[in-house]
């Protein structure tokens, strides 16, 4: 296998919104030399996906709005668990980077006066939880696509160079410092090394360990799973967000926007269950209060035709409402489904959806060790990454702040380090163990092996029913125990397709693995949190417990297991208070 060598002062792993966010901050200093790494065609990133909005207390629709009000509400979505020092920059920031966009092109929706146009969304209020406000900032129902494009642009501009359809494979972290990463070719098939002063994670989120999800095919975690084998721990991965109205076996998202218009969830009875599980905010209480009484009613037999699915029922809405509202969902219903949402009901379940936990960084997106240190040169932001700010529940609308916010920052730190930094050496064959794991993966005779496909397969419906919405010791154990098995598998994992180019059987295989031991870290971080909290509910530990568990979980894979620790949360303004859904 050939190796190819490429040195720059600054190496950005993904192209998603935080990823190009940093790239165009490094490349308008003019000095620091910056590549763009992507398994992915840029433009291609789940960032492109989103459609609700990005939440900035603008106040353009004639209603007060300020940052404390968002940061209130951000701090209460994440049950207590979000650290205010990083909510609080998140929250002042994102005005006036909301408007950097806006400068850069960004096609905001408008309101009369020619003002960014603002919507509600769930959890987003006034006065600290008085009443609903509008915060979110919007492109039609296009607001990541137009992020995506409006960055990619911005790169084109200030000189980023890409490497498309580059997967890295590895990270040369050694004695606390990172030098840079190993990428896999895939046109080629040939590996290159990439030397660097500072390099940064924007890899995206790990949706895909579950069989049920809204997240892309290609969003595997691969900045997780590589940063922990390297020895780096990964913060709070028990939680991790279901969204209540994916299409059902699809998982594709029918966004919160419907039940907003006036949508209703339904069960096979025809009953609007939702106002017996809350009775005041019913089908539009938050995201974990919906799904769990999703899954409480399909536990009970209540079920559509007594199956794991329930009806969202949006006739009632009119033609009008639903084309001119909601129009990207009609068409989701109608090309996925072959259902008409104007006079029929949507048949959803919950969808894993996003990660809250990920890499641990500071507010400048510098990754930070198990005891605190920092890893020299090594950087973290987007949805692998943990700053936290969003606890243990994400608000709608506040991850792609999160993104441009710490895009920013990073790409700021990151620029002011390669000034003073030296790059370090990165040994004599640093594509070495790289090379290794795929020629071992590669060199598996086809009869001999296992089937990735198959263990990916089994890996996603044992993450669904032991580690999803509801978690028990029981489930856990069991979880870890088939988890394990799995692994155990994958060692013996064959690769069929022989060629070098676009050998996606190699690239499955290689995810496979890592999603595993993702799944490993997520389980076990489970079992450990003997409470509930935001996203986390564990049935056998129903209550928050501040005392014991008003703490971050850190977790690095250690001799076939997981070593365990922790770091407290960040509390400046706001104390935790009783739970309210
Ligand atoms: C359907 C859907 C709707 C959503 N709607 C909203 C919304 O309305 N508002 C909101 O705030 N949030 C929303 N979210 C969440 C939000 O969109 C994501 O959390 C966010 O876009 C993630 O951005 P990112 O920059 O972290 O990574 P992504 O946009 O996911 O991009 C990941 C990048 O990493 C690259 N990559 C990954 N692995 C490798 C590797 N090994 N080597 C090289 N490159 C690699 C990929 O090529 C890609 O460029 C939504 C999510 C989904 C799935």
């Amino acid at each position: 296998m050939r190796v190819h060598e490429h040195t720059f002062d600054a190496i950005v792993v993904g192209a998603g919104g935080s990823g190009l966010m940093a790239a165009v901050y490094l490349a308008r200093q003019g000095d620091v030399r910056t590549a763009v790494l992507s398994k992915l065609y840029p433009t291609r990133s789940h960032t492109g996906t989103a459609q609700g909005g990005i939440g900035a207390a603008l106040g353009n629709m004639g209603e007060e709005d300020h940052w404390e009000w968002h940061m209130f509400d951000t701090v209460k979505g994440s049950d207590y668990l979000g650290d205010q020092d990083a909510i609080e920059v998140m929250c002042r920031e994102s005005p006036e980077v909301v408007y950097e966009l806006e400068h850069m092109g960004l096609p905001f929706s408008r309101n009369e006066e020619g003002r960014i146009a603002q919507r509600r969304f769930g959890g987003h209020t006034s006065n600290y939880g008085e009443a609903p406000v509008r915060r979110a900032c919007y492109a039609a129902d296009r607001t990541g696509h137009m992020i995506l494009q409006t960055l990619y642009q911005q790169s084109i501009k200030n000189d980023v160079q890409f490497f498309d359809e580059y997967q890295v494979v590895d990270l040369l972290i050694e004695g606390g410092a990172c030098r840079g990463a190993v990428a896999l070719n895939i046109a080629t098939g040939e590996l290159h090394v990439f030397r660097c002063k500072a390099l940064v994670l924007a890899t995206g989120g790990y949706g895909q360990v579950w069989e049920i999800t809204s997240n892309a095919v290609t969003l595997t975690g691969d900045g997780m799973f590589l940063v922990a084998r390297r020895g780096v721990p990964l913060e709070d991965m028990e939680f991790y967000q279901f969204h209540p109205t994916g299409i059902r076996g699809m998982g594709i998202l029918i966004t919160e926007g419907v039940r907003g218009e006036g949508g209703i969830l339904r069960n096979h009875e025809g009953e609007r269950f939702m106002e017996r599980y809350a009775p005041n905010l019913k089908d539009l209480a938050s995201r974990d209060v919906v799904s769990r009484a999703i899954y409480k009613e399909i536990r009970a037999g209540r079920g559509i035709d007594g199956k794991r699915f329930v009806h969202l029922d949006a006739t009632q809405l009119g033609a009008e409402v639903i084309e001119t509202k909601l129009p990207e969902i009609a068409d989701f219903c109608r090309t996925y489904l072959g259902i008409d949402p104007v006079t029929e009901p949507i048949p959803v379940q919950p969808t894993a959806h996003y990660a809250m936990g990920g890499i641990p960084t500071n507010v400048n997106g510098a990754v930070v060790g198990m005891h605190g240190e920092p890893i020299r040169g090594l950087y973290a932001i987007g949805e692998c990454a943990c700053v936290s700010v969003h606890g243990a529940n994400r608000l709608g609308t506040n991850s792609l702040v999160d993104l441009v916010v710490f895009g920013r920052r990073a790409g700021l730190a990151m620029a002011d380090y390669c000034r003073h930094a030296d790059l370090e050496s990165a040994g004599d064959d640093p594509a070495g163990p790289a090379r290794e794991e795929l020629e071992r993966l590669w060199s598996t005779a086809g009869s001999d092996g296992e089937n990735a496909a198959e263990i990916r397969r089994e890996m996603k419906q044992v993450m669904m029913d032991n580690v999803s919405v509801f978690r028990t010791e029981e489930l856990l154990q069991e979880g870890l125990a088939k988890i394990a098995a799995l692994r155990e598998r994958a060692d013996r994992i064959a690769i069929d397709d022989r060629s070098q180019g676009f050998n996606l059987d190699l690239t499955d295989a290689w995810e496979t693995k890592g999603m595993l031991e993702l799944a490993h870290i997520m389980t076990f971080c489970a079992l450990n949190r003997t409470e509930s909290r935001g996203a986390h509910s564990r049935e056998d530990y129903p209550d928050r417990d501040d005392e014991n568990w008003l703490k971050h979980t850190l977790a690095v894979p250690r001799d076939g297991s997981i070593e365990i620790g922790y770091k407290p949360v960040s509390i400046t303004r706001f104390e935790p208070k009783e739970r309210v859904y």
